[in-house]
């Protein structure tokens, strides 16, 4: 962490701890109760498994929505939560969460960033994201220097030889993307068959069969290297000899899991790597501190959007009383409510 990150936290009223559908609805009910957030995600954008997992897939379970697919409803529920002007931080996992003399929270991620808030919401799901690492002995030696399962800066790999590995969309959009910075981009995968978007497989075998980029059909075995840095990634397509590569950095991209992380060590009782709730609040065994969606349990739970949507409301009811101890809460109608109108900036009615 930077010495200036720690000594000027973003300040907040509540940090809610994944950009999932849940903690996305979180903004809205919590907005509604003059409730402002941040919120942190390691995923690069907003939605959590229906972004990640199912953008395409249909859902038939929301209410008064007979479909839409996990794409639609991240960009509904980021329209909704417009208003409310929630301030995201996207790529960084939430790691340390820690009390201040003054009794807020403090929550610090991987990347350094400082948050304080009032509350803080665990809309972590399933846990967060993970990319799955490359079955290769010795691997851990070059993570960070030149394996890497995410880009953070394309400028990094300015002029170098690429290894690219993986087949479905991130590795098909990072090999077209860094082709024009990169000395040499190539990409390895099993088979000739491509779970990616079918434009971005087009865009890759044009760029092949311009001479632009290599396509190896096969399995990457080993890496040499001296340090922590790569010399060759050692490949071997099916019926033949293992071959060396030139390699100056392997981008591996064999998709995500989840785990629960950081989140187990945050000092609040868990069962079954599932945080145990109040239902009347969805407040946690600390106070100030809740806990909604899949990542919650407790008797009848039932890991499904539409829940995590009514916990997310409860939730925003409790923690109003935390963020505002001077002001008595009010329940309101957002059709006849012109506070509520107002807060959203819509005409009021008549
Ligand atoms: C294939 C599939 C189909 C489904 N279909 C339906 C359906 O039809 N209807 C339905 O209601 N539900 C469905 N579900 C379930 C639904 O997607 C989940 O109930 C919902 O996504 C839970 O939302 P959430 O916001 O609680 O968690 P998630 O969507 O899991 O989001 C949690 C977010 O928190 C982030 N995170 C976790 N820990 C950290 C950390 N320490 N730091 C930073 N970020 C962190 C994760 O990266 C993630 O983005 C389906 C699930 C799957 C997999």
């Amino acid at each position: 962490m930077t010495e200036s990150a720690a000594q000027n936290p973003h300040m907040t009223d509540a940090i809610i701890i994944g950009a999932g559908p849940v903690g996305l609805f979180a903004v809205f009910e919590l907005g509604l109760n003059d409730v402002k957030c941040h919120l942190i995600d390691i995923l690069d954008r907003p939605g959590g498994q229906c972004a990640e997992l199912y953008p395409e897939k249909p859902i038939y379970d929301i209410p008064a929505v007979p479909v839409c697919t996990g794409a639609e409803l991240t960009e509904k529920l980021l329209e909704q939560i417009k208003p409310f002007h929630p301030a995201f931080h996207f790529g960084q996992m939430a790691e340390k969460l820690e009390k201040t003399a003054d009794g807020h929270w403090r929550v610090t991620t991987d990347r350094g960033t400082v948050i304080e808030g009032k509350i803080v919401v665990i809309a972590a799901g399933g846990g967060s994201f993970v990319p799955k690492k490359l079955p290769i002995k010795g691997i851990e030696e070059f993570e960070g220097t030149s394996v890497f399962y995410a880009v953070r800066k394309m400028e990094q790999f300015r002029d170098q030889n690429i290894v690219i590995a993986g087949g479905g969309d991130s590795a098909l959009d990072w090999a077209i993307n860094l082709q024009p910075v990169a000395k040499h981009v190539t990409l390895v995968h099993r088979r000739d068959e491509f779970r990616a978007a079918p434009d971005s497989v087009l865009k890759m075998r044009t760029l092949v069969a311009e001479g632009l980029m290599d396509l190896k059909i096969a399995a990457l075995t080993s890496i040499e290297g001296e340090g922590s840095r790569i010399r060759n990634v050692i490949v071997q397509e099916t019926g033949k000899a293992q071959e060396p590569m030139a390699c100056d950095a392997l981008l591996a991209f064999y998709g995500l899991t989840m785990k629960l992380g950081p989140v187990a060590h945050f000092g609040i009782d868990l069962h079954e790597n599932l945080i145990p709730v109040n239902t009347a609040d969805f407040e946690t065994s600390v106070p100030g501190i809740f806990a909604i969606g899949d990542i919650n349990a407790y008797p009848g739970k039932m890991k499904l959007i539409l829940s995590g949507f009514h916990e997310a409301a409860l939730m925003a009811k409790k923690a109003f009383t935390y963020v505002h101890p001077d002001r008595r809460y009010r329940f309101q109608y957002t059709t006849s409510s012109s506070d509520l109108q107002g807060k959203l900036g819509v005409e009021h009615a008549a």
